[in-house]
């Protein structure tokens, strides 16, 4: 592993004082649930004809794909990479009620009756997780374990007090204030100018929780195909030719749920979301006792910045795994290591001295409305742009996904509209998201100075 020299000391030096010996670049997730090779990729095993083909085998794609076969339809999953291998098995494993779009926003730009059916249908996929999860009897450590969002000023607390109070009075979801004075008794950290515990939003193994998905998928007689690309789908008297790097197959249905792996192969789709890149770090195993001392409460912790840092124990082994610097332009998260190991030091510096065991990235889907998308375009149906929150949304879409194709009543999403923007010239290559993580960071200085 090639590491660049940091501050005048040598790679090396650098290498053996910040990286564990097992140390590897690849999620930590994946030591439980490695993403999986199907043993069908050359060409010629595809199908010739599915009921449906679903092109992206992540969350989304799976839930629905569980669902229509359950329903007794013929399910064909692609994915240009391993099964697994996108976001659902990469992401932090935070599940809440996530929305760039506060309900107070809302309210002023859409009216309060929007913003409450926002906020319940966000509820609603979060509370869908769980259901999921104990229904299925998926082994993958979800617990509601509750979130410390620290406030990164004393103006940062009186907007995020302002936020939940309003989301409170207008639905009903609990908080408790932490003063600056009791912090430590969520977290080892002065870094936070107080903050508020959310308790009912959880956490899951990601990893184990889309490893079960693609199990019962199997199980309801899901076929996957990895390393398999879908570079065109066109119309065909009534159905769909769904063109790929292995052959072709015709459906009568076809699904999109390709988030921030969405390929430009996929012109519409790509014209609509902005991929952002995520980093996240795991410590190596550290003594209990220093976990207790740092997380005592075990929950999930993020800050209230716009681009923010995020913090949590591993469910299944002593580490803590920590990030941010999201949307920085990087293929790999090794160039970002140091300055996220120091960031994490910072906030908590109890962990100074302790070495990486792993370093990953990989990638959301934004969108130029800070929304989710679901809907139907020439005849294909979507689901994108979960804007960091693809766990519960992502659930909760894949099983609206299957119910629009079975004609089910319960398909209707208040993230349906006629309107998915796109932008001038905008093609999938998102050249602008560093500028605007930079405006993200100038906007929380500001904030922090009033
Ligand atoms: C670092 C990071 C941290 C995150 N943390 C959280 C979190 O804590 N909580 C949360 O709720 N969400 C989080 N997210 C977001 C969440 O992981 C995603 O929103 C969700 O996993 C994406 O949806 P998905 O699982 O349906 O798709 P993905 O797992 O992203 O899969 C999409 C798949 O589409 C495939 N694909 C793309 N184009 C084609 C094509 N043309 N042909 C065939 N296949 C194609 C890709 O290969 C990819 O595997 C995080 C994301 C990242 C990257």
């Amino acid at each position: 592993m090639n590491v660049p020299a940091l501050n005048g000391i040598d790679g090396e030096q650098v290498r053996r004082n910040m990286f564990a010996p097992d140390f590897r670049e690849e999620p930590y997730w994946w030591m439980a649930a490695m993403p999986e090779e199907f043993d069908n990729t050359s060409a010629g095993c595809l199908p010739a004809n599915a009921d449906v083909v679903i092109v992206g085998a992540g969350i989304t794609g799976t839930v629905a794909a569980i669902h229509l076969a359950r329903a007794g339809l013929d399910v064909v999953v692609l994915d240009s990479q391993r099964i697994g291998e996108g976001a659902a098995r990469r992401n932090a494993g935070f599940i809440g009620r996530t929305l760039k779009r506060s309900v107070g926003w809302l309210t002023k730009h859409a009216g309060r009756e929007h913003a409450v059916a926002v906020y319940r249908e966000l509820d609603r996929a979060l509370k869908g997780v769980e259901s999921f999860v104990r229904e299925e009897v998926i082994d993958c450590f979800h617990t509601s374990c509750g979130r410390f969002v620290g406030a990164n000023s004393e103006a940062h607390l009186r907007g995020l007090v302002d936020d939940l109070e309003e989301t409170r009075q207008a639905l009903g979801f609990d908080y408790q204030i932490i003063q600056p004075d009791d912090v430590r008794s969520e977290i080892a950290s002065d870094h936070y100018h107080g903050g508020a515990v959310i308790p009912d939003l959880g956490s899951i193994h990601p990893g184990l929780y889309h490893k079960g998905l693609v199990d019962r998928a199997e199980n309801a007689g899901v076929r996957f195909y990895g390393r398999t690309t879908v570079n065109a789908i066109n119309p065909q008297s009534g159905t769909h030719s769904v063109r790929t790097s292995a052959g072709q197959v015709v459906a009568k249905h076809v699904v999109i749920t390709t988030n921030g792996y969405t390929s430009p192969d996929l012109k519409w789709h790509a014209r609509r979301v902005i991929p952002f890149s995520g980093f996240i770090l795991a410590t190596e195993e550290l003594p209990k006792d220093l976990i207790d001392k740092v997380l005592p409460k075990r929950r999930t912790y993020l800050d209230t910045k716009m681009n923010i840092d995020f913090i949590r124990p591993a469910p299944d082994s002593s580490r803590i795994l920590f990030g941010g610097m999201t949307g920085t332009k990087s293929r790999s998260a090794l160039p970002l290591a140091a300055p996220l190991h120091a960031r994490l030091v910072d906030i908590l510096p109890d962990l100074k001295g302790v070495r990486l065991s792993r370093a990953w990235t990989g990638f959301c889907a934004g969108t130029f409305d800070f929304m989710p998308h679901i809907g139907r375009n020439a005849n294909v149906h979507f689901a994108l742009g979960y804007n960091f929150a693809g766990i519960p949304i992502g659930t909760h879409f894949g099983t609206l996904l299957a119910n629009r194709i079975l004609e089910r009543d319960d398909a209707k999403s208040v993230f349906e509209t006629d309107r998915f923007p796109t932008f001038p010239f905008y093609r999938g290559n998102p050249w602008f998201v560093p500028m605007a993580m930079r405006y993200f960071d100038w906007h929380d200085r500001r904030i922090a100075r009033e």
